[in-house]
């Protein structure tokens, strides 16, 4: 949680942990007391707020400010938290899901300034995507669209958990990568460590990256061919490991994807880290 200008400028932050099978009411009144507690300790006032954005981690009616479901949390089916929370603290409220924020802040203050088409992928457990098209969100029919990690990149291979097979986020999300890091590198490894030893230059761990990174731009070959995107944005935790990942990528797209979109497509790494999704759920507001 955070305190945003109205230039995407963070001027407090706390850092609050969801507790594992916390119940919606308590994870509800968490959210309350938190921002209660902001308020107090910042000095300000409710007048002083323009809103509350928020970016939550499952498909949400943004609209509407309805929560879908929480894939990772249960009992958040169809809820109305923007209608709860404003309610609760007479302050405006604004939802849409975390990476669609994440790509909303890149976009306006980070790596994506400048730009009208662009698609922002955040690459940890899940792979999540984001979509601007023509300056705005893009959504889809049903506020589902931008699903980059559930892209199949194989006629046969390992069902995932959406329901799908072979898709990218089954071979490149976290745990994946770091089953194939035990295997290669020995059971003691950490994904941070894995990128400590190529850095270093350890064939092994630049191995690693090295496929995570090719096997991402398959998938991404067949974005640059249907968006035709000025710029494709790489955050989260695995893109730390940088160009080690995004070198091998960028020649895939070059090797594989239509002429024109290739060359004209830039893929960057993202600039705000952690203050993404907050930055971008204020500009929600
Ligand atoms: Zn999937």
């Amino acid at each position: 949680m955070a305190l945003v200008d109205h230039r995407g400028r963070v001027s407090y932050r706390r850092e609050v942990e969801t507790p594992l099978n916390v119940k919606r009411p308590e994870l509800i009144s968490s959210l309350v007391n938190n921002i209660r507690g902001i308020l107090k300790e910042s000095g300000l006032k409710k007048k002083n707020i323009v809103g509350i954005g928020i970016g939550v981690p499952g498909p949400v009616d943004s609209e509407k400010g309805i929560v879908r479901y929480f894939p990772n949390i249960k009992g958040w089916e169809g809820v109305p938290l923007k209608s709860i929370l404003q309610a609760r603290l007479g302050i405006k409220v604004a939802l849409d899901n975390d990476v669609n924020a994440m790509t909303l802040g890149e976009y306006r203050f980070g790596a994506g300034r400048g730009v009208e088409n662009l698609v922002c992928l955040t690459l940890g457990t899940g792979v999540g995507g984001g979509l601007i098209i023509n300056g705005e969100i893009y959504r889809g029919s049903t506020m589902c669209a931008g699903e980059v990690g559930h892209i199949p990149i194989n006629e046969k291979g390992p069902r995932c958990n959406c329901g799908g097979i072979a898709c990218i986020e089954r071979y490149i999300g976290n745990r994946y990568v770091l089953d194939r890091s035990k295997k290669a590198l020995g059971k003691k490894i950490t994904l941070e460590r894995v990128d400590i030893l190529a850095k270093q230059g350890n064939k092994k761990a630049k191995a690693i990256w090295e496929d995570v990174g090719r096997k991402l731009g398959i998938a991404l070959t067949g974005v640059v061919n249907l968006l035709n995107p000025d710029l494709i944005v790489v955050g989260g935790g695995v893109s730390k490991a940088g160009e080690l990942i995004l070198r091998p990528l960028r020649q895939e797209i070059r090797a594989r994807a239509m002429k024109d979109q290739a060359k004209h497509v830039k893929v960057v790494r993202a600039r705000l880290g952690d203050n993404a999704g907050i930055i971008g759920a204020s500009l929600l507001v």
